[in-house]
């Protein structure tokens, strides 16, 4: 279609980066073309209306940049998902393995509550394990998973077949 098209025309491929052997894909190009990033932000919003999400959960960094405009547009509220030791207040946080050791992320206990339904947005779909431990933290809080709305998903890693037991049924959407 024509907004993917304009989509990926404006994601860069970096070679070795961040180490070699590694194909990183770079959005800053997206995000400084404005038609494109509006384009986006408005296939991203119209999953979040038609999940009928009432929150939208970030991922640091990019699920901020993408995420935001996403919730001001749908409006409704934005909750930052953070790599572990930003958040000021009582956090959850949950673990998870990467290539070589682990990371943690946390969100605000008081941000996600029952009855909330959350969509989880983010630039990059790799191995899926960022998103699979925000759907978990997402649960852990009460909250229910409307689904997850990427960018670009990276399939040759099989990111969607490692979600697909956490995601439970709620839909991975990849513009
Ligand atoms: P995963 O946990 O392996 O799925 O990696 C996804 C996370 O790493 C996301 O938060 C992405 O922002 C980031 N990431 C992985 N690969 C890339 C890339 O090529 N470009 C930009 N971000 C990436």
């Amino acid at each position: 279609t024509d907004i993917k098209e304009l989509l990926l025309s404006r994601i860069r491929d970096v070679a070795d980066y961040p180490e070699p052997g590694v194909m990183f894909k770079d959005i800053t190009p997206l995000l400084a073309d404005p038609a494109a990033f509006t384009a986006l932000t408005d296939a991203l919003a119209e999953i979040a209306a038609h999940t009928d999400a009432t929150k939208i959960v970030g991922l640091e960094a990019r699920g901020f940049i993408l995420g935001a405009p996403v919730a001001v547009r749908a409006g409704i509220g934005f909750i930052p998902v953070r790599k572990a030791g930003k958040l000021p207040g009582a956090t959850l946080s949950q673990a998870y393995d990467l290539e070589y050791g682990s990371a943690e992320i946390e969100v605000h206990a008081e941000d996600l509550t029952a009855g909330d339904r959350v969509l989880v947005i983010d630039d990059v779909l790799a191995t899926g394990g960022t998103a699979e431990a925000s759907i978990e933290l997402i649960r852990r809080a009460g909250a229910e998973v409307a689904g997850l709305a990427i960018l670009m998903e990276l399939g040759f890693l099989g990111g969607r077949a490692r979600l697909e037991p956490s995601l439970a049924g709620a839909p991975l959407e990849a513009l």
